[in-house]
C-alpha cells in the first residue's frame, strides 16, 4: 500500500560523472552517498563512467540503506536519473533502478529529469517557491522559470557547458578535471585585474562559450598569463550569464526570486555576480549551497517524491531512457499555474 503521507523514498543519479544514491522520508534527507568517476587523462568518457557506475552501485546502494537505518523492503518508491545525460551511464542508473523495485517488492519506479531535479531540491534547500532558476554545470547551461504547466527554457547554451568549457580551458592547461575549481583560484590570484580581450556572445537569449574558449586556448598558445587568462574567462563567460539572467529578470515581472544551482553555483565570483544582478531588480537571491549544488542522489528522490505525489508511475516499459530529455517535455502538475 502506497504510504501518500511521508513516502520513503529512494533516488538514483548517474548521468555523467557522480554516481549518488539519496534516501529522503517527505522533505528530510537519510542519506546522500556519491562517488565520482574521475578520468585519468582528457574529460569524461562514457563507457568508463559508466563502467565506474556498475562497479560501484553496489556499494553505494548499500552504504546509503545503512546511513539511512532502513531495510530496501521498506522504499515506498525508486526514482531514477531517466536523462538527459550520457547514454551508457543512463542505461546502467536505470537497470539497477528496475532491479531495486522489484527487489523492493515491486514498488513504484519514477523516472526523473535531471534538470527539473537541480529545481526541484533548490526549492527545497533554498525556500525558493517560484524562481527563475540560473543552472550552470559540467553538461548544462540554463536559464528555467515555470509557466503555464511547464518549466520553461528562457535561455541556454548553443554549444558548450560553462562548466564544461573552464574544465576545457583547464584541461589546455594542464589542470586535471574538473578543473572549474582550479580556474577559480587562478583566478583570485590576478590582482591587477586587467582583462584580456575576448568574444563576449549573447545571441538573443541565449549563450555561445565556443568562440570564447578558442580565442582563450589561442592566447594560451602565445604564452599569456594563466592566471590573466583565467580571471579574463571567468569575467567574460560570468557576465555573459548575468546578462541573460536580467534579460529572464524582465520577462518575468511576477517573480520575485532568483536561484542559482549546478556544480559551478560554488564559484564566489559567478554567485556574486548573480547577486548582484538580483539585487538590482529588488528579486531575493536563492543560492543553492555547494555541497547540493552538484550532483547527488538525494535531488532525484526529491523531484521523485514530486512525482510520487502525483502517481506519475513508470510502467517498465515506459522506463528507457532519454539522453536528450528537455526540461520544457515534462509537464509540472505539483506548481500552480503562474504566468509571466
Ligand atoms: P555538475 O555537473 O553539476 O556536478 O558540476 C560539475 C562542474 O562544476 C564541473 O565542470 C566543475 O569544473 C564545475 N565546478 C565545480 N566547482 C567550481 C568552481 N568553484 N568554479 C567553477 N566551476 C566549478
Ligand atoms: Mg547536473
Amino acid at each position: 500500500m502506497a504510504n501518500t503521507q511521508t513516502p520513503l523514498i529512494l533516488g538514483i543519479e548517474g548521468t555523467a560523472h557522480t554516481l549518488g544514491v539519496g534516501i529522503i522520508r517527505g522533505h528530510n534527507i537519510l542519506a546522500d552517498e556519491r562517488t565520482m568517476y574521475i578520468p585519468k587523462e582528457g574529460g569524461i568518457h562514457p563507457r568508463e563512467s559508466a563502467k565506474h557506475m556498475a562497479r560501484n552501485i553496489p556499494t553505494i546502494i548499500r552504504k546509503a540503506l545503512d546511513s539511512a537505518n532502513v531495510d530496501l523492503k521498506e522504499i515506498d518508491a525508486i526514482a531514477f536519473s531517466q536523462g538527459p545525460g550520457l547514454g551508457p551511464c543512463l542505461r546502467t542508473v536505470a537497470t539497477a533502478a528496475r532491479t531495486l523495485s522489484i527487489l523492493a517488492g515491486r514498488k513504484p519506479l519514477l523516472g526523473v529529469n535531471h534538470c527539473i531535479a537541480h529545481v526541484e531540491l533548490g526549492k527545497i534547500i533554498t525556500g525558493a517557491k517560484d524562481p527563475i532558476t540560473l543552472y550552470v554545470s559540467g553538461g548544462n547551461t540554463q536559464i528555467i522559470a515555470y509557466n503555464l504547466g511547464f518549466y520553461r527554457i528562457y535561455g541556454e547554451t548553443l554549444d558548450l557547458a560553462i562548466g564544461n568549457a573552464l574544465d576545457m580551458l583547464a584541461r589546455e592547461m594542464g589542470i586535471p578535471h574538473p578543473g572549474g575549481p582550479k580556474i577559480e583560484q587562478l583566478a583570485l590570484e590576478w590582482e591587477s585585474k586587467k582583462l584580456l580581450p575576448l568574444p563576449y556572445i549573447v545571441k538573443g537569449m541565449s549563450l555561445s562559450f565556443s568562440g570564447l574558449l578558442t580565442s582563450a586556448k589561442r592566447m594560451l598558445r602565445k604564452g599569456v598569463d594563466h592566471r590573466q587568462l583565467a580571471y579574463s574567462f571567468q569575467e567574460v563567460a560570468f557576465a555573459m550569464l548575468a546578462e541573460v539572467t536580467e534579460r529572464a529578470i524582465a520577462c518575468t515581472p511576477s517573480k520575485s526570486e532568483v536561484m542559482l544551482t549546478g556544480g559551478v553555483a560554488a564559484n564566489q565570483r559567478l554567485t556574486e555576480m548573480i547577486n548582484e544582478v538580483a539585487r538590482e531588480h529588488q528579486r531575493t537571491f536563492h543560492p543553492v549551497p555547494k555541497k547540493l549544488a552538484g550532483d547527488n542522489g538525494v535531488m532525484i528522490a526529491m523531484a521523485g517524491l514530486r512525482e510520487y505525489h502525483v502517481q506519475r508511475f513508470l510502467k517498465l516499459s515506459q522506463s528507457t531512457v532519454k539522453p536528450k530529455w528537455r526540461v520544457d517535455e515534462v509537464p509540472i502538475p505539483w506548481m500552480k499555474k503562474s504566468i509571466a
